[in-house]
């Protein structure tokens, strides 16, 4: 929600929800750009803000917006009432910036569901056990939405977006990208991890473990469309897999750019090395991602793993203090390079899909430094000038282009 008039906008789809007999629980975000304004003055009184204070301050643009519904629900004759995170009964543990939801307690929005009325949540917050505002930590109201609709048991959540569903691939990269309708869960917990950012990935596991039906759609499209249009609008996140021939294996490609890759040459061949050199990486809050150790020779093995972008020094630095423990030769490092990733269930009833990934971007001459895979999913880290080639042509070789 980016100024009033949208909020008035929201207010009329809902309004349009609730005429047609539903009852409704909206679960607002900060206003747009609110949420970084607020971290922003945080940082400028501490640069490593206290994360208990940030969080009571953080906190705050969503109780703006809740209020601001609640208004422009009123002023069109709709019962609204909003409440904090914290006064609809949700409970979190201690981790701020990224506290997790441990219960909700509904009954007081039950009760006004009862009595008709539409009720507004904050998003992205609750309270520890000790009354401290928590956050969810960076797109969380898709959690506390997901959250919500669990323990209502709603017959759906509705995620509304910037964007209008979830696609084959980020349609920036590649033109013929094209929209999904349905995706299992299991598929979409892969994107959400592999950095699209349509949902929070917390949502998505959230949703798959209490069984959520949950749609991405456009928060974008007129509010006054029909009503049977909007509800099979977007993407349905769906809990089956389709059983049918027609089925793609894969359903997406995804990507992340900011990848960075680090290799330990020369460390002692025994028990302990991989603990020894990732464990201080831990210790640093750095997460790793892909990782290889090589065969051994001599008795000394190379070890590569790679970390995101952002955490490259970091994690330089943490080995090259580790030095003496270590007893490696020499440590390096590339931060150009990106992560390509094809998804899709059908790959557990399909053979050749590694190989015909692999053919693909060796027709198209990109060298493959790392593989990884999962049951859904094959990733592999290459050269970040190559990526977007390699987004391209397996979107062309699995076939996802538009109808
Ligand atoms: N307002 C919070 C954020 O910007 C939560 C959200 O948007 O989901 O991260
Ligand atoms: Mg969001």
């Amino acid at each position: 929600m980016g100024s009033t008039d949208r909020i008035k906008n929201v207010a009329a789809r809902v309004a349009k929800w609730h005429d047609a007999g539903h009852q409704i629980v909206v679960v607002p975000s900060a206003m747009s750009g609110e949420t970084n304004r607020l971290i922003g003055l945080a940082k400028e009184i501490m640069e490593q803000p206290d994360p208990r204070e940030l969080d009571m301050i953080a906190s705050t643009g969503e109780q703006v917006s809740v209020g601001l519904l609640a208004m422009a629900l009123l002023a069109i004759g709709k019962d609204a009432v909003s409440y904090t995170g914290w006064q609809a009964g949700i409970r979190t543990d201690s981790a701020f910036t990224k506290a997790r939801i441990q219960s909700i307690d509904d009954t007081r929005v039950r009760a006004d569901l009862d009595a008709g009325k539409i009720v507004i949540i904050t998003g992205f917050q609750g309270m520890d056990e000790e009354g401290n505002i928590s956050t969810l930590g960076r797109g969380g109201s898709d959690t506390s939405a997901v959250a919500i609709a669990a323990a209502l048991k709603a017959d759906e959540c509705l995620i509304y977006t910037d964007v209008d569903g979830v696609y084959t691939t980020d349609p920036r990269v590649v033109d013929e990208a094209r929209r999904l309708e349905k995706i299992t869960f299991e598929e979409m917990l892969e994107l959400a991890s592999l950095g699209s950012k349509v949902l929070q990935t917390r949502s998505v596991e959230f949703a798959g473990n209490y069984q959520v039906p949950t749609r991405v759609l456009s928060s974008l499209t007129n509010p006054l469309m029909p009503l049977e249009e909007e509800a099979k609008s977007g993407t349905l996140i769906s809990f089956e897999e389709e059983t049918n021939m027609e089925q793609a294996v894969i359903s997406g490609i995804a990507f992340t750019r900011d990848e960075a890759k680090i290799t330990v040459l020369g460390v002692p061949d025994k028990p302990g090395v991989a603990f020894h050199i990732l464990g201080p990486v831990s210790d640093a809050n750095i997460e790793v991602d892909m990782i290889i150790q090589n065969q051994s020779v001599d008795g000394k093995t190379d070890f590569t793993f790679t970390v995101s972008r952002g955490d490259y020094q970091r994690a330089m630095a943490v080995l090259e203090a580790q030095r003496d423990e270590l007893g490696y030769t020499r440590i390096v490092g590339d931060a150009k390079v990106s992560k390509v990733s094809a998804v899709g269930v059908g790959m557990r009833s399909h053979v050749g899909v590694a190989s015909q990934m692999f053919r693909t971007l060796a027709e198209e001459g990109i060298n493959i430094m790392m593989i990884s895979t999962s049951e859904i999913k094959i990733s592999v880290l290459i050269d970040e000038k190559y990526m977007e080639l390699a987004v391209r042509a397996l979107h062309k070789a699995f076939d996802l282009e538009k109808a």
